[in-house]
């Protein structure tokens, strides 16, 4: 239980970039906040809700440094919250799938913090949905494994010879973040697990008017994105759903899917 003097800090999801995909609700803490923390991948567009009189700091490498630490990033999040103001912090896509969404709640709980969550589209949905094509089918694919390529250091990481297999016989599709620069060591690994023709969708900048994507398939995804420049941050999607963003580009008389679908319906 919280009681009204407990102090809040509101997690809030800006979605994939769009600014259209924000939520009602987030729309909402934005214009109510006095302080806004603001990651990375967040389209500056969402801060067009904030009061002019909020303060907006940057916390990811737009913010002037490398990356702001974590520990920076709580510190702030902590004494803000103890001054008394009106705090969101900013995340891109969805606060709790990656982007360390999870740790700032257990830090803000231990601080004696109550932290309310407001979810956003994340940009393995955005991605996927630009294309025409879902994520799940009846046919194709029961379930979907959102996966991060990034590992933590000093962690061995994912098993993505263990993971093909078991999208393979349980008719799962991947949908991989923060892959883009370990391309080669997972295709590599899900190569041993999944057939080489397994349709696969790369989708840089999802959902932005800088949305790229290519179509290829495992067997040939690594050079596709060395070929088309496919750069960070790109959401890759492998399984044979992919089949049905290849039907709806073939439907839109796009041969391959290299340009953004909006921009080719008009
Ligand atoms: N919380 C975020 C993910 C953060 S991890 C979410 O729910 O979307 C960062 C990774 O997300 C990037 O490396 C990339 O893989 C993916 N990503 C974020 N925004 C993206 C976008 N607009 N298009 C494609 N991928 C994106």
């Amino acid at each position: 239980m919280t009681s009204l003097s407990t102090p809040r800090c509101t997690l809030v999801g800006a979605g994939p970039g769009d600014p259209e995909l924000l939520t009602l609700k987030a729309v909402k803490a934005i214009t109510q906040a006095t302080v806004l923390l603001v990651d990375d991948l967040v389209n500056d567009a969402v801060l067009e809700h904030a009061s002019p009189t909020a303060r907006i700091i940057h916390v990811g490498k737009r913010g002037g440094c490398a990356s702001t630490p974590q520990a920076f990033i709580h510190k702030l999040m902590v004494q803000a919250v103890h001054a008394g103001e009106q705090v969101v912090r900013l995340k891109g896509g969805d606060p709790f799938i990656f982007g360390r969404g999870g740790e700032e709640v257990e830090h803000l709980r231990a601080a004696g913090i109550d932290v309310q969550v407001v979810n956003g589209i994340t940009s393995g949905l955005a991605g996927m949905s630009s294309l025409g094509a879902p994520l799940t089918h009846r046919e194709h694919a029961h379930g979907v494994v959102f996966v991060t390529g990034h590992a933590k250091p000093g962690d061995t990481g994912t098993d993505w010879t263990l993971l093909a297999h078991t999208a393979q016989q349980a008719k799962l599709t991947l949908v991989i973040y923060m892959g883009v620069n370990s391309l080669a060591h997972i295709s590599q690994g899900l190569l041993q697990g999944l057939p080489a023709r397994t349709p696969v969708a790369v989708v840089q900048n999802a959902s932005l008017p800088t949305q790229r994507q290519a179509l290829c398939t495992l067997g040939d995804m690594v050079d596709t994105m060395n070929r088309e420049d496919l750069q960070s941050p790109s959401i890759i999607v492998v399984g044979d759903v992919v089949q049905g963003a290849r039907a709806w580009a073939s439907q839109a008389n796009v041969p391959e899917l290299k340009t953004q679908p909006r921009a080719l319906q008009a």
